[in-house]
């Protein structure tokens, strides 16, 4: 039987102008397409970023540059129900995971490298996978508060190492536009925003308990952890007021 090549990014659907992909099984496209030595950038969209995109024009390019965009938050899997379409949302702390398994049973040729977070907490957060995942090579880990000789080495780094994985938890915008801006330095390599993740992989913050991530209520939850945040929130509200009017157009 002939090898299905999966070489190009599925027609996305409109979220308020930016794009989502809905696919069964977001790992394994992204797998099958590591497997034909391409990459791509991951975001994973949700409420709070689209509002950003808004007003800031460089992070809605890096959407729409994106090879995939995946449903992360409530808010957007709410707005794709108000336009008929029924999906499962994909939080990306759990596709960042999945893929990290299945690198473990890659191997070798699979190398991870983790940037972002305080300093010592993404190296925490590999080293915890490194212990998690028999066969997990890691590339390297780096804090996210470089300054910029030190983003140098680490730009140098990533050229010279080639990770097929890399992981960026800076926070939306500044991992997209990172991203948008470095991932040509590893053309084979899955780049992904994956936000706080590290924090929680190394146990300095907890996700919600799974009965507020099944009733969309994981923003209550981390506006519980996290009271600062109360003004970024604002953008939800504001985002179903805008998936409301939309449906209703
Ligand atoms: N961060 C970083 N460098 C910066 C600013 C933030 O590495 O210059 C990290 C921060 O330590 C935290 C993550 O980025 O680990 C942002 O997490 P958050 O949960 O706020 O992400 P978001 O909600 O924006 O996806």
């Amino acid at each position: 039987m002939q090898k299905q090549v999966i070489t190009q990014t599925p027609q996305p659907f409109s979220v308020l102008g930016l794009p989502v992909h809905l696919l069964e099984d977001y790992s394994g496209w992204l797998l099958s397409r590591l497997h034909e030595q391409l990459g791509g950038h991951v975001v994973t969209l949700n409420a709070e970023m689209s509002i950003q995109a808004e007003r800031n024009a460089s992070l809605a390019s890096a959407i729409h540059q994106a090879d995939l965009v995946i449903p992360d938050g409530s808010g957007v899997v709410l707005y794709l129900l108000f336009q008929g379409k029924r999906v499962q949302r994909c939080p990306g702390i759990e596709l960042a995971e999945s893929l990290l398994w299945q690198a473990g049973q890659l191997g070798k040729s699979w190398p991870v490298f983790f940037y972002g977070g305080a300093p010592g907490v993404a190296q925490a957060a590999a080293e915890v996978w490194r212990r998690r995942v028999t066969g997990l090579t890691l590339a390297g880990s780096q804090h996210g508060y470089l300054s910029p000789g030190e983003e140098e080495e680490l730009l140098q780094t990533l050229k010279d190492l080639q990770p097929r994985l890399i992981f960026v938890g800076l926070g939306v915008p500044r991992q997209e536009l990172w991203i948008a801006e470095h991932r040509h330095l590893c053309p084979q390599a899955a780049w992904i925003g994956v936000g706080g993740s590290f924090d929680i992989w190394a146990g300095i913050k907890c996700r919600a308990p799974a009965w507020f991530r099944n009733n969309h209520l994981e923003w209550l939850y981390r506006l519980y952890q996290e009271p600062w945040r109360w003004r970024r929130m604002l953008a939800l509200p504001q985002f179903v007021w805008r998936a409301l009017l939309t449906s209703l157009a």
